[in-house]
Parts: C-alpha cells; sequence; structure tokens
C-alpha cells in the first residue's frame, strides 16, 4: 500500500522558488570583480535567473547540456547556480587556480558547451579559447561597460545584455530528481582528475543534512560570509542553505586577503563563515597583528584539511568564535561529518575537549561510515585503531562521469583513500591520506597528529609532515615548516617541542624551513611535490654525517 502524500520531487529550482516567496527581502551582497559592492535580494535573485534561464535556452543550451563557469563567489555565479541546473541543464564550476592545460582538458572531457567567466580571467580564457573547441559560446560576466573593446575570444557575449533582453516570465522545468545538476571535478593530484555528477536529488538532501543544529546549524537569522570558493564543491553547499533557510549571503568575490574579509566581516554582520584552514590563518594573523575583535561573528566551518587544534583555540578562546570542524570531499558534494559536541562530552576538561574539537566528528544523517583493515573487514570503533574510511549514502559518488576509472565502489561503499579511527560516540578522526602515510619499520606514523603539534608552536605558520625513505626504518617522517615573519625556532628547539606529546619514535628526524609550502587548486598542502623534493632528505643527511664520520655504517 502507497502513502497518500503529494510526490514532489526534489528540486534545486525548488530552493529559488521558497527563497524568492518566503524570504524576498533577504539581501544577497556582493564585492564584485568591478570594485565596488553590490546589493541584492532573493527576489531580484529568482526574477534575474529566470531571465538568465531563458537566454541559456535562446542560446541553445539543451537539458543535460554542460555550462561551465570561471568565477569567483558573487551574486552572478549564484544566478548561474539557479538558472542552469533549474532548467535542466548542468553546471559544471571549474577552479580558475588549476593550470590552463588542466583546465581545457576537464573543460573538454565534460564536453562543456558554454563558458562564462569573470572579468579577472578574461586573459586566461583569451589564452585557453582556440583549444577549447566543445565551448559554442563564451560570456563574460559583466555589463557592457566593461567588456573589452576586442578580444581574441570568438562570440564573446555581455552577461548583463543576455539577461536585460530576457524578461523573467518562465516557469522552472519539472524534472526528474535524479537528473543531473552539477559537475565537479576532483583535484587529481595523481592521474586525472574526475567529474562527480550530482544530481537535484542528491543536492537537495545534502542541502537538508548540513544546515541541521548538529551539522552547520543554518538559519534565517544567520548572515553567511562563504570563503570557500563557489567552483569547488559548490561552496560546501552553502549557496543552497541560503536559500534554504532564507540566511543572508555575502560574497567576497576575487579579494580574499585577512584584512579585506575582517571588514567584510565587521561591515555587514557576518555570523558564520566557512573556509580552508590557510585561509583562516591569514585572518587570525591580521586580526592579532591589529588587535581587533570581531563584532557579530558567531562561528566558523573549517575543513578542506585537517583545522589544528591551536586555530580552534585562537578562534574560540580569543575571539569567542566557535569552530564546526568538518570533513568531506568531491565525491560527497562535499560534507560528510561535522564535529559537534554531544552531551557525553559536557563533564571533559579543558585538553579531553580540545581532543575532541581536533576529531572530524560524526556522520550526517545521510551518511554511513565504517573503517576496514586492508583485508577490508570492518575495524573497531575504539578511537584507536586505523584504517581506510570508507562511506556510503545518498549524497555519495556512484560512478565517476563516463565510467572513468571503472566502478569506485566496494560492496556498496565508497572508499575515501583517508586513514581514520572512530571512537565509540562516533566521532571519525582522519590520521592521513592513505598515500601521505609515514610508515617507519612497518609502524604507521600519523603526520596530521605531528602537524597539529608543530601549528601550536607560537613561531609556526604552516607545517607538513611527509614520509622521507630512511637507510634503516624505511621512512621516517620528515618535517617542513614555515615561520612566521617575525619568529624564529630552531631545529632543535622544534624537535624539543614534541617531547612529552607523543611517542618518542614518532618524533620527526629532521626539520627543513621554507618560505612557502606548495598549495593546490583547493588551498590544501601539496605533499606529494614535498616529498618530489625532500623525499631523499634524510638518506642524504645520513651520507653526509657518514662522509663527516659522525656515524658509523650500518
Ligand atoms: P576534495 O575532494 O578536494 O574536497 O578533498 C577531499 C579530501 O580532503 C578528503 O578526502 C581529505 O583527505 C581531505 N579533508 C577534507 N576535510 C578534511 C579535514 N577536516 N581534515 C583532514 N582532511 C580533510
Amino acid at each position: 500500500m502507497n502513502g497518500q502524500m503529494m510526490s514532489q520531487p526534489l528540486l534545486i529550482s525548488a530552493l529559488l522558488n521558497h527563497a524568492e516567496r518566503h524570504h524576498g527581502k533577504r539581501e544577497i551582497v556582493s564585492r564584485r570583480v568591478e570594485g565596488d559592492i553590490h546589493r541584492y535580494t532573493f527576489r531580484d535573485l529568482a526574477a534575474r535567473a529566470r531571465r538568465l534561464a531563458k537566454a541559456l535556452n535562446e542560446l541553445g543550451v539543451k537539458p543535460g547540456e554542460r555550462v561551465g563557469t570561471l568565477a569567483w563567489n558573487g551574486y552572478r555565479h549564484m544566478e548561474l547556480y539557479y538558472a542552469v541546473s533549474g532548467s535542466g541543464a548542468v553546471l559544471h564550476t571549474l577552479n580558475p587556480r588549476l593550470h590552463s592545460d588542466q583546465l581545457v582538458w576537464i573543460a573538454e572531457h565534460a564536453e562543456d558547451r558554454v563558458l562564462c567567466f569573470d572579468l579577472t580571467f578574461l586573459p586566461l580564457v583569451e589564452a585557453m579559447a582556440t583549444r577549447l573547441k566543445g565551448i559554442r559560446q563564451f560570456v563574460l560576466l559583466t555589463d557592457r561597460a566593461h567588456m573589452p573593446a576586442q578580444s581574441t575570444i570568438p562570440n564573446l557575449l555581455c552577461y548583463e545584455e543576455l539577461i536585460a533582453a530576457q524578461d523573467d516570465r518562465y516557469q522552472w522545468p519539472t524534472l526528474d530528481e535524479n537528473s543531473a545538476s552539477s559537475l565537479c571535478y576532483t583535484s587529481g593530484t595523481t592521474g586525472n582528475p574526475k567529474g562527480v555528477l550530482y544530481s537535484h536529488r542528491s543536492t537537495v538532501l545534502h542541502t537538508y543534512a548540513s544546515v541541521m543544529p548538529d551539522a552547520l546549524n543554518v538559519s534565517a537569522r544567520d548572515v553567511i560570509l562563504p570563503v570557500v570558493p563557489m567552483f569547488h564543491v559548490n561552496a560546501w553547499g552553502l549557496p543552497y542553505s541560503a536559500c534554504m533557510v532564507g540566511a543572508k549571503l555575502v560574497f567576497p568575490g576575487a579579494v580574499l586577503d585577512g584584512k579585506s574579509l575582517y571588514e567584510l566581516f565587521e561591515s555587514e554582520d557576518v555570523t558564520m563563515s566557512a573556509g580552508v584552514p590557510t585561509v583562516w590563518q591569514s585572518l587570525l594573523a591580521h586580526v592579532a597583528a591589529d588587535k581587533l575583535k570581531f563584532s557579530t561573528m558567531r562561528r566558523t566551518v573549517i575543513g578542506g584539511s585537517a583545522c589544528p587544534p591551536s586555530m580552534t583555540r585562537a578562534f574560540e578562546r580569543d575571539h569567542d568564535v566557535k569552530v564546526i570542524h568538518v570533513w568531506g570531499m568531491t565525491e560527497l558534494s562535499p560534507l560528510g561529518t561535522t564535529c559537534v559536541l554531544k552531551p557525553v562530552h559536557d563533564s571533559l576538561d579543558e585538553q579531553a575537549l580540545a581532543s575532541v574539537k581536533a576529531k572530524q566528528g560524526r556522520s550526517l544523517f545521510g551518511i554511513d561510515m565504517k573503517i576496514v583493515g586492508p583485508d577490508g573487514d570492518e575495524l573497531p570503533w575504539d578511537g584507536q585503531t586505523s584504517g581506510e574510511l570508507m562511506v556510503r549514502g545518498a549524497w555519495v559518488v556512484d560512478q565517476y562521469l563516463k565510467g572513468e576509472g571503472g566502478d569506485p565502489l566496494i560492496d556498496g561503499w565508497f572508499p575515501t583513500g583517508d586513514m581514520a579511527a572512530i571512537d565509540d560516540d562516533g566521532f571519525m578522526q582522519i590520521t592521513d591520506r592513505a598515500k601521505d602515510v609515514i610508515k617507519s619499520g612497518g609502524e604507521w606514523i600519523g603526520s596530521i597528529d605531528l602537524e597539529n603539534i608543530a601549528m601550536a608552536h607560537p613561531a609556526v605558520s604552516m607545517a607538513a609532515c611527509i614520509a622521507a625513505k630512511h637507510p634503516k626504518w624505511d621512512e621516517r617522517p620528515l618535517l617542513v615548516v614555515v615561520t612566521k615573519s617575525e619568529q624564529k625556532v630552531t631545529r632543535e628547539e622544534m624537535l624539543a617541542f614534541y617531547e612529552g606529546k607523543i611517542a618518542k619514535w614518532w618524533t620527526p628526524d629532521d626539520v627543513v624551513f621554507l618560505d612557502a609550502i606548495p598549495l593546490g587548486a583547493t588551498g590544501k598542502m601539496l605533499k606529494n611535490r614535498l616529498r618530489e623534493e625532500f623525499g631523499n632528505h634524510l638518506v642524504s643527511m645520513a651520507t653526509a654525517l657518514e662522509l663527516e664520520g659522525q656515524v658509523s655504517p650500518q
């Protein structure tokens, strides 16, 4: 017997309709690449998205066809989010921080037909245009006044003119909720990136789950400034969450330094933000240097790589800003877990609490997880045993675009490539990327632990721990450190800092000081690059010491 309730497909256009009808006056504020601050409401967004949908139809964009974007966080990108997916086409957000060869490869692989891009990226697109053979139309996201007098790009259209040519009488089509809505490629640090094709259903379910109190706790009272880019995994879903709950949105555009972000937080009464740890590093440095306080910020979501406890402490103790540590990945669109405490943690002392907050947290409803050993058997949730993290759920990839890489699942579970432990309260902690694991004499050492300790040193601004080849132990940890500009620390002081905090044999064998650690297109440290450069560091060091007669060969 079927239930007798209405059946309505879960569609992205429904989020926009809801925002327009029930939160129509709520504002969206954007720092434009043209330089000024732009303001309008959800009502304006909805009307312009409908005009854009009509314009896309007129350009011949068919259901399921891909529309690429190369754009910062801003209202025009938001319009594309809704108009492209809502009209039945697929929004393909491209990451402008990638090398142009890789961008061309991705756009061609995805068969993008239209490319919409911000003014900032005009030179980049001009350099790629002749190689982007599948693109029928290029659209510059600006008005006539900012269009270049001439450009080498064929068929370059002006976004504002496209919109102005249409009226806003448009009915969003009733699509199958399982139809594709948007596309994002994995970072692809090894091999070619792979496309993850989200559906309307997976996106709306992800939105429901992520706004819940024990997730990101987003409400109509919030003013959200997503620093995390809309060009990578949907800015962690915040452009959708804001419409679902009616939160004000503040888009920072292309200016992401600590000072500019702080000014926007203050001038727009921002209550919550979200970003990777490297972004918060510069913001915290700015507020500390100028002894500033956040007037309205109450919490910030940190993920993408491990949030060091020293960062959580700085936010919570110095600024009364709560940190929500999250874990996710492109294959999950992206949220999987949030570290939001349970009553069982109420009685913990400060140190024990800090250890819990360092964890990536517990599953959202809709995502199940487990850890497995090398033989695939499930491992216990004792908070100690580490194995590969596997997930399954309503917004987990089933297969990659065009079946690339074959069937990614093992018995219906997606292997994340992350190593993790889970405690008996269900709190998961990432110990490493599987490929970043350090194996010393057959025993495993967790690089994230070592990095978190280094980050707690007052002189350190960034730390990476990598596996370096070792003549005796196969691999040993090597610490790579960037110090704060005004601070100094020696190798010996750095290594002494580990004393009493970890088992002695976990202490890194050496420290390399760098001016900067290379970051990938999504702000993560490129440990593979460090391994390429310093993977033989300990071997060379041992040889040099031997030559100097300081150690006898074993
Ligand atoms: P991406 O698909 O580019 O979003 O990268 C996903 C990967 O980032 C995950 O598989 C993890 O290795 C890493 N990651 C994401 N969030 C965290 C976190 N909070 N702590 C540690 N690693 C994380």
